[in-house]
């Protein structure tokens, strides 16, 4: 666009969409083998099959085991988190996002319509709980508001922000964050308007919840200091959900009293609740530090109390990839994964924290401050493949693994927009959506954001309770952003044949566990062996490679890690060493564009590990990558024709999936 801006047409159905469809139709002719033995894999692999001898007595196999995979947003914001609309977010709420998450088109900021071409199947609209909807209250003048003088006061800055967006939007978002220097303190309002902004949250959840269609759950965020953020997922209805108002973080910063008020649900609801923490990277290492917040070292009880209530973490999302970071890692090659998002985030809030008093943290503020700026120590704390090792040590001390938590991806998005494509990439707030200069800033606000990610729930159906017990089986995985479709069961028995069969699943539950389950106790003489199946996204990639990602504690109390290349495209062997050649690349960066040319549309393998010990604690888990294809960065280079890109600024990615672990222990 001549104009350097995002075209406004309202024929324009998606950003960047001309490319999408180019691409589409270029790998149709030059691939269409392929993409047909793909639909006959994937029909072949997830369809329960009445011909096969074995399944004659399984008529309602698919009712037995979760055959279905399910795509969904675990974690997006709209208009109503203070900080979205501060952003720049100040028209679309729950009701778009639902909307737009179905497939719909919708009208987002500059009049331009926009939707995705793949719809969801469901979504968790997870709005901060502190001062939730109060913008949007104090602009609507609600009484409820208007008679504190805050409240007052509010309403004249920010209508003095909104009067300044058309003319400096620096100063409209300053004058906006003058008007709630506080947001993150004490809340404006009462019980009374809270419950009323609840009270709307859940009933459009309900109204948007169509049993077998679409799956709207109901959630908010916790959102404490030091980045211990939590998305909180409630299994129940609004009837249920509004017996309580969410708590918010100003109530009390530490996670165990989040864990409470979930107990207190239960207790007097009946229904269900967990939690699901995010951004490790933004923690300063405490999200997986070996002290509870009063500095004490964790406890049994602890562990119980957080493996109870935090089946998941979110380990993919805008704000960077936490599976693992290059120091926890430097034997992986693939580690160093959209970790640069932090590095511009140092632990500011540390000082914040300090300034405000909170001596509850001193521990941890003590601990930060001897070591300035050096952050290497933090982060194993930080991420999730150091922090599943650290629960299996912590496992041996207490009883309890407190870190025993299964892998989703959300996209943490504030513009309600649940887009994880980097051909559609609406950045983690409104301000910092496709324009010609968001790519030349570091950081957050700039090429540092990631373009992930979703979760993929295997269920029996599209419920609220098949996807919510689901997650909390852990029978789930994170992509950042392809829907790459990824099985792993493990077990003792797998035959290497069993990869091959048309009936990998039933096989796969027959004789073993799926992602998120447990091995004990090995038989003796054997050792586990792993039944794994990948899929391309049907309209995406084709794969580079299926690693199985094992750590383990060595009986002398080690924490060790190791990453098996279990199956390689384009026919490669591994060499002595385990390592293989780079699948290539087929990247035009200029064009934002790729070929299916390299790689495979499916990898299937039976593995077994050449290296168990009976008696060491371990985990595994699968991690899928993509070949390499354009980063949003190169999207975004190639629609605004835009020259002198830094150095800097990674154009290529390699995208990829993340099974959620099966543990396995002695006894
Ligand atoms: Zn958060
Ligand atoms: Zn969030």
């Amino acid at each position: 666009m001549s104009s350097g801006e995002v075209k406004k047409s309202g024929s324009c159905f998606l950003y960047y969409r001309d490319d999408i469809l180019y691409r589409r139709f270029d790998e149709f002719f030059q691939k269409i083998l392929t993409t047909n033995c793909l639909k006959i894999l994937l029909w072949l692999c997830f369809t329960p099959i009445s011909t096969s001898a074995q399944n004659v007595n399984l008529p309602y196999a698919n009712k037995l085991n979760p055959m279905n995979v399910y795509w969904g947003d675990t974690h997006l914001h709209t208009k109503l988190s203070m900080d979205a609309f501060g952003f720049g977010n100040k028209a679309l709420g729950p009701e778009e996002a639902y909307h737009f998450a179905k497939g719909e088109t919708i009208t987002t900021y500059g009049g331009m319509k926009v939707s995705l071409i793949r719809p969801l199947d469901f979504l968790i609209i997870a709005d901060h709980a502190i001062n939730m909807g109060v913008v949007n209250g104090v602009l609507e003048r609600d009484p409820e508001l208007l008679k504190y003088a805050r409240g007052k006061r509010w309403l004249k800055l920010l209508e003095e922000s909104i009067g300044l967006e058309n003319i400096d939007a620096e100063k409209s978002i300053n004058k906006f964050y003058e008007a709630i220097p506080d947001s993150e303190g004490e809340p404006l309002g009462n019980n009374a308007f809270q419950h009323s902004v609840w009270n709307k949250v859940t009933s459009l959840a309900d109204e948007h919840n169509i049993p077998g269609q679409f799956t709207a759950l109901i959630g908010y965020e916790w959102t404490s200091n030091f980045n211990l953020h939590r998305v909180v997922v409630f299994k129940d209805d609004a009837k249920k959900a509004q017996t309580i108002r969410p708590l918010a973080a100003y109530e009390d910063y530490d996670p165990e009293a989040l864990w409470r008020f979930m107990d207190n649900y239960e207790v007097s609801t009946g229904g269900e609740v967990l939690a699901i923490p995010h951004n490790g990277n933004f923690s300063g290492g405490v999200m997986f530090a070996l002290e509870d917040a009063k500095g004490s070292p964790l406890s049994t009880q602890y562990a119980k109390t957080r493996s109870r209530w935090e089946p998941l973490y979110e380990v993919t999302q805008i704000k960077g990839d936490t599976e693992t970071h290059p120091v926890n890692s430097p034997n992986d090659a693939f580690a160093d994964y959209e970790t640069k998002a932090w590095e511009r985030n140092s632990p500011a809030s540390v000082e914040s924290m300090r300034a405000e008093g909170y001596t509850d943290y001193q521990n941890w503020y003590d601990k930060r401050r001897r070591i300035q700026l050096n952050f290497d120590w933090m982060r194993q704390y930080e991420y999730a493949r150091s922090a599943l090792k650290l629960g299996l040590d912590q496992q041996k001390k207490l009883g309890v693994n407190p870190f025993k938590f299964g892998l989703v991806g959300g996209t943490d998005s504030h513009t309600s927009l649940a887009t994880a494509d980097d051909s559609n990439f609406w950045g983690i707030a409104t301000r910092f959506g496709p324009s010609k200069s968001r790519i030349k800033s570091a950081g957050l606000s700039g090429w540092g954001m990631s373009s992930a990610g979703y979760t993929a729930v295997w269920a029996k159906e599209n419920t609220r309770e098949e996807i919510f017990n689901a997650m909390k089986r852990k029978e789930v995985y994170a992509t950042t952003g392809p829907r790459i479709i990824v099985r792993i069961f493990g077990g003792w028995d797998y035959d290497k044949q069993d990869a091959f069969r048309p009936d990998l699943a039933h096989v796969g539950y027959a004789k073993g566990v799926p992602m998120g389950g447990d091995l004990a106790a090995a038989p003796r003489g054997k050792a586990p062996s792993f039944l794994i199946s990948a899929v391309k996204d049907p309209d995406g990639a084709n794969l580079d490679r299926v690693q199985l990602i094992k750590g383990w504690r060595s009986v002398g109390g080690e924490l060790q890690e190791k990453i098996y290349n279990v199956s390689l495209s384009d026919n490669r062997k591994v060499d002595k060493a385990g390592e293989a050649e780079p699948v290539g690349s087929t990247v035009n960066i200029k064009d934002a564009s790729y070929l299916n040319s390299i790689g495979d549309p499916q990898l299937a393998v039976v593995w077994e590990d050449p290296d168990f010990d009976p008696s060491e604690l371990a985990f595994y888990y699968v991690r899928v990558l993509e070949i390499p294809t354009p980063r949003w960065t190169a999207y975004d280079a190639k629609y605004f024709k835009l020259k002198d890109i830094p150095e800097e600024v990674p154009m290529i990615t390699q995208e990829r999936a993340y099974t959620s672990p099966i543990w396995y222990s002695p006894k």
